[in-house]
């Protein structure tokens, strides 16, 4: 492997646990609309959901309108009426709660950080990723917090990895991308011109060679790579 000095982390799917925050927080959500907690109506969430960030990662919508966009979908598709602006800030709040990291995702930040200067990069909400940073007491691992609802732009835009080296004060030789997101961490990354390491735990490895620099079905492996 090359030698690197900056690594340029994904939060959710990488080391943060997304799935279980969200669960916690829709679990809050309905409750407070007294909406049945069943799996048709997490479905339903979950749809209008990806929807949304899947425009917000093709620059179609803007996070603001996502924010909200994703309840007025969600209610309409239930046939209620309440204020999705509402809902979204709820959820938000919610959300920013839970910092629920993924099992050996700290003891790898712990040695990573020994040799190498940590930066996080995520598309995500400020406020969101913050607050669960500040949950699981895992902010002080990173140099710089590049999210994209603060630069204004996300993964896999190149101007997103742009602000990212340049907040990293590193150059594109000197990194590496980490993350499980293929068409935001490791397709934006190609694209930008600096090497990657697709993370794949515990699925099998998606995407096709040539797609990645690297790849690792796990944190054991990803520290076997990086070792110096
Ligand atoms: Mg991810």
């Amino acid at each position: 492997m090359k030698s690197y000095s900056t690594l340029l982390l994904d939060l959710d799917g990488t080391l943060f646990d997304f799935g279980s925050t969200e669960r916690i927080a829709l679990k809050k959500l309905f409750n407070h609309i007294s909406l049945e907690i069943n799996e048709e109506n997490r479905r339903i969430y979950h749809e209008v959901n990806l929807l949304c960030w899947q425009d917000y990662e093709q620059g179609i919508i803007s996070m603001e309108r996502l924010k909200v966009k994703r309840f007025e979908d969600f209610l309409a598709v239930l046939g209620l009426k309440w204020n999705a602006k509402e809902l979204s800030e709820l959820f938000i709040e919610y959300l920013s709660e839970e910092g629920i990291v993924i099992d050996g995702s700290i003891s790898t930040l712990e040695k990573l950080k020994k040799n190498y200067k940590l930066v996080l990069i995520t598309n995500g909400i400020a406020s969101v990723q913050r607050g669960r940073l500040k949950d699981s007491n895992t902010e002080h691992f990173f140099d710089s917090l590049v999210i994209s609802e603060e630069i204004g732009y996300q993964k896999p835009d190149k101007r997103f990895f742009d602000v990212a080296l340049s907040m990293a004060d590193s150059t594109r030789e000197e990194c590496l991308v980490i993350g499980d997101g293929l068409s935001s961490d490791i397709k934006g990354g190609r694209e930008s011109g600096i090497d990657t390491l697709y993370l794949h735990l515990n699925t099998p490895c998606l995407a096709n060679e040539g797609d990645y620099t690297y790849e690792a079905g796990s944190y054991a492996e990803v520290l076997k790579l990086l070792e110096k």
